[in-house]
């Protein structure tokens, strides 16, 4: 596990270690936000229980790799009100999504593979947090848009989002990471609304972090975030 921030944790599993789960402490245990994949499931458990055991589970969103673990660790999972349907679905894919505008093929024809492995499957939802709302030391934000219920975690005082899918640091596209300090809004491929996920991305900028945690690959950290986000903001 790597330290992100104060009282923040960071486990990366999977496909090229790529599928970021994160531990907030909060009290005598820990909140977990986002819930990586399927196979990650022991792992986050003996992490969770390393940090004085798991107390809930919030959602960045109700995708497969990001939902993955939350079946299995027997704590109440929350996510927003607007990925509650997603959530509780058995489907792998987001009835929103359209595979078939993915620019690789072999890319193209792997992932519907890919995300039906990585689920855990259809998610009981305990509760819904909105923006706004206290966890653990953070604020919500909502980030619509790659997905309708996509959130964030915000702490001001010292600039660190946690943000799930809103900006995407590897190029999901191709299966490929992204340059060093490069940012992308997540493929039109996966949106609910492209538009609003570009306009959540200008959301984001506008906090001016200093860490961004998303939900693949490492933190982004920076005195010019604001920059960096603004500028994926204008691509795709
Ligand atoms: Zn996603």
């Amino acid at each position: 596990m790597e330290r992100v921030a104060e009282g923040v944790w960071l486990l990366r599993g999977d496909l090229r270690k790529s599928m970021n789960v994160y531990f907030l402490e909060d009290g005598d245990g820990v909140v977990q936000f986002d819930a990586g994949t399927k196979a990650m499931r022991r792992k986050v458990r003996a992490a969770a229980d390393q940090l004085g055991g798991l107390k809930r589970i919030v959602l960045g969103h109700a995708h497969a790799d990001h939902r993955g673990t939350a079946p299995y660790l027997g704590a109440p999972v929350f996510c927003h009100a607007d990925d509650v349907a997603d959530a509780e679905s058995d489907a792998s894919i987001a009835p929103y999504m359209d595979l078939s505008k993915l620019p690789v093929a072999p890319v193209r024809r792997l992932y519907p593979f890919l995300l039906r492995h990585w689920d855990g499957g259809a998610v009981k939802i305990a509760g819904t947090v909105a923006e706004g709302d206290e966890v653990a030391g953070f604020r919500v934000v909502h980030f619509p848009g790659h997905a309708p219920g996509l959130i964030g975690l915000w702490r001001e005082s010292d600039r660190v989002a946690l943000v799930s899918d809103t900006i995407y640091l590897v190029d999901s596209a191709r299966l490929k990471p992204l340059p060093e300090s490069e940012a992308s809004v997540p493929h039109p491929a996966w949106a609910w609304d492209h538009a609003q996920a570009k306009q959540s991305v200008r959301k984001l900028a506008a906090l001016e972090p200093k860490v961004v945690g998303a939900g693949h690959a490492e933190p982004l950290r920076g005195e010019n975030l604001r920059e960096t986000l603004e500028r994926a903001a204008e691509k795709y």
